[in-house]
């Protein structure tokens, strides 16, 4: 099967059928880091508005931008035999192929993450992944280590849309109305919950204020770590994940307000938000987006039997159509425990399915939405920026470094310590994100 990059330029030569949402994927992500406007790029997130102060990519050098597929992997490979076991390269499962042949271990957000803790021996960790993923391997790495992100400009939309500064004012206006008093019981008012995809700053007043991180293959385990705290949730910053998880547990739709940070109060009555149980913030993920219940009424009708498959950052009625719902990471475990040949369609970026259908050719695999639209962020690491970091690790100059500092570190850490306690048993290998 070809990579997804081979496929939109054949689409966009009109050498094979098939429909990408922006024939602009087919550039080097340098185009678009040079915009005045800054923006996330082609790809699913593209229509999102990107906050000010988003962190910008300036021009890689010539040589990078213009050299030919073969060239740069022959610059990539070399410098990474140049570097041995000084660096290790890590790639997210949502890369592009182009990109993942070149790392050392591949997997989810806390996977990646814990991959980085376990490699303290290395002088360099070179992030093919987004900004949040990089901050939290940085909290996790050992003093004196560098976490590189090939593209300063490789963020994620969904986290972007919680910034600390409203979390903060949002919290301020749930203390003046529910007091800081715990009841009866010793549950305090309120207890933050931030998903895995958020900034280290989220993580850190998690981590402060009494709270916890959560996965996308954990949140039912966080929120009842919290209920057993707090009467009740702030959850941010995906209300998909948060509503999907909090209504698998019973909790009622109307005991789930939303929090538009744009508004007082969220937009909600005090009457409302004395009755709610988890209050969703107003953030969502592009991808998981775009899928819906027609597609799944779709690859039900052309394929029956099919097993529809999607990830909890979907919309509840997508996740309700479905036949399960769960992490990359179960997402990729049930493909692999399917004894028979099977039909999948799934809800999930499309570099992940295009890899999970080269990976099991007994079985059918594809993509629910049959538009080629990745993850933009995602999209931003080309081998290009892998090449600049990796050669210039090789003259001894750390480029794109990420630093989370320890003020925002050590909180942090505890709301990720706090996760893994959560789940006695529970290894860091087990814990997965996004
Ligand atoms: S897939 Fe969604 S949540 Fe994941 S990095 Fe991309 S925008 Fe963020």
């Amino acid at each position: 099967m070809s990579s997804v990059d081979t496929t939109i330029q054949l689409i966009r030569t009109g050498k094979t059928e098939g429909e990408t949402c922006s024939p602009a994927l087919a550039d080097g992500p340098w185009v678009f880091d040079l915009q005045a406007a800054p923006s996330y790029g082609p790809g699913s997130s593209m229509g999102d508005v990107i906050p000010t102060g988003t962190p910008r990519q300036g021009q890689i050098p010539e040589e990078y931008r213009t050299a030919s597929n073969e060239e740069l992997d022959a610059r990539i490979l070399a410098a990474k035999a140049t570097l041995g076991d000084r660096v290790v390269v890590l790639g997210h499962f949502y890369q592009r192929d182009e990109v993942v042949k070149y790392a050392d271990f591949v997997g989810d957000s806390f996977q990646l993450a814990n991959a980085a803790q376990s490699r303290h021996d290395v002088e360099a960790i070179v992030f093919c992944g987004v900004h949040f993923m990089a901050e939290t391997a940085d909290i996790l790495a050992r003093p004196g280590q560098s976490v590189i992100l090939p593209n300063l400009a490789a963020g994620c939309s969904m986290a972007d849309m919680a910034d600390i500064d409203s979390v903060e004012e949002a919290w301020e206006q749930l203390e003046a109305l529910y007091g800081t008093e715990p009841d009866a019981d010793g549950r305090v008012p309120v207890i933050p919950v931030t998903y895995m995809n958020s900034s280290a700053a989220l993580k850190g007043f998690c981590g402060e204020h009494g709270g916890i991180v959560c996965t996308s293959s954990n949140a039912s385990t966080v929120l009842e770590w919290a209920f057993e705290r707090g009467q009740r949730v702030l959850f941010f910053p995906d209300q998909h994940l948060g509503r999907n998880t909090a209504k698998a547990m019973g909790i009622p739709l109307e005991r789930m307000p939303m929090w538009n940070p744009r508004r007082p109060l969220g937009g909600n009555d005090v009457a409302g938000l004395e009755e709610a149980q988890v209050i969703l913030w107003h953030g969502f993920c592009s991808v998981h987006k775009r899928f819906s219940v027609d597609q799944i009424d779709k690859a039900r009708a052309d394929f029956p039997g099919v097993r529809v498959l999607v990830h909890p950052e979907c919309p509840m009625a997508v996740v309700d159509a479905a036949d399960a719902a769960g992490s990359t990471d179960f997402i990729g475990k049930a493909i692999a425990a399917a004894t028979e040949a099977t039909t999948f369609a799934i809800g999930t970026e499309i570099n992940m399915v295009n890899r999970l259908a080269a990976e099991y050719p007994q079985h059918t695999i594809f993509s629910l939405d049959p538009v080629i639209c990745p993850c933009s962020t995602m999209y931003r690491i080309h081998p290009g920026y892998l090449a600049w970091v990796l050669e210039a690790l090789v003259r001894g100059e750390v480029l794109n470094q990420i630093t989370v500092t320890d003020e925002v570190a050590v909180p942090a850490r505890v709301a990720l310590e706090r996760m893994l306690a959560a789940k006695p048993g529970t290894t860091a290998a087990q814990v997965v994100g996004d």
